[in-house]
């Protein structure tokens, strides 16, 4: 991204730094390997990967949108991106691990079937679900995504789809513009929860409580994914929902309620947005944390 951008490689050190900590000398650490084109093509028509990679600069860089620019690095990196959402997906479906966070960028939630936008180009989070079911015979799929833009890109990507619901919070309006609560695709699988500008903890975990994990719940997934994105935090830029680094936690900690007792405890969570590097490396923390079992 330009000089300025908000979705900058900072991020991924700020994540970096919280992970550092004594208190996750525990994890078990993998690279995200490059996803193959085929299990991009799970939730993206080829022909659309195809003009996104050539689209790619070999020097410079490329807009495609205002918001959305490709440098050389950035078809290695997404590709990444979707490899690490599908490792994490194979550790956790195989039981050589109990949940996973993939702390990757470019973010995934705005990437339509079609379309990348809003700093995202392929969509992670939608890809995770999809391997889920065809690679380990996931029948159900729940992706909860608590960043605070609407995830228009997932949502596209399973409008028509009864095997994966979408639960997204976030603030509205805001960017995308999309996230009404009368869009719940043609299933009833989508479930949109819109905050407005000023709401703070309170406001979260009651609709988070009230809207969210009851649909979670009854959906009996086999697989949660979180989109998780940190821009909910006060600190953050680019919204203005006043989150704590606790309330990450809180959530966390809920759905891993329902995770053990529908699922095994099956959690794949990707890193969505997040754009304080302060509220990023405190977020960070508390949610890796809270699946951590601490
Ligand atoms: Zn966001």
């Amino acid at each position: 991204m330009p000089e300025g951008h908000p979705e900058r490689p900072d991020r991924l050190r700020a994540v970096e730094r919280a992970l550092e900590a004594e208190a996750f000398a525990a994890l078990i650490r993998l690279e995200a390997p490059q996803a193959t084109l085929e299990q991009v093509a799970l939730c993206h028509p080829p022909a659309h990967i195809r003009k996104l990679l050539d689209a790619a600069p070999e020097e410079g860089l490329v807009a495609l949108d205002p918001d959305t620019v490709m440098s050389p690095g950035t078809v290695e990196a997404a590709l990444r991106g979707v490899g690490g959402a599908i490792l994490a997906v194979d550790e956790v479906m195989t039981g050589r691990a109990r949940n996973a966070f993939s702390a990757m960028r470019p973010p995934g939630h705005h990437a339509e079937r079609e379309k990348a936008m809003g700093f995202c180009f392929f969509n992670q989070a939608a890809i995770a679900a999809r391997h889920a079911q065809q690679a380990h015979g996931a029948r159900r799929v729940a992706i909860v995504d608590w960043d605070v833009h609407h995830g228009n890109g997932t949502q596209d990507i399973f409008w028509n789809d009864a095997s994966v619901l979408y639960a997204s919070i976030h603030e509205m309006p805001l960017y995308p513009g999309t996230g009404a609560p009368s869009e719940r695709g043609t299933q009833d699988t989508i479930v949109n929860v819109a905050l407005g500008a000023g709401d703070g903890s309170d406001a979260f975990r009651e609709a988070f409580d009230l809207a969210v994990l009851p649909r979670v719940d009854a959906f009996r997934p086999d697989l949660i994914v979180i989109s998780a994105g940190f821009d909910a935090h006060w600190r953050d830029p680019l919204a203005d929902i006043n989150l704590r680094e606790a309330d990450f936690a809180w959530a966390t900690s809920k759905l891993m309620e329902i995770a053990d007792r529908r699922c095994g405890g099956r959690i794949v969570s990707v890193l969505e947005g997040g754009y304080d590097l302060q509220a990023l490396t405190l977020s960070t923390a508390a949610h890796v944390g809270a699946l951590m079992g601490s």
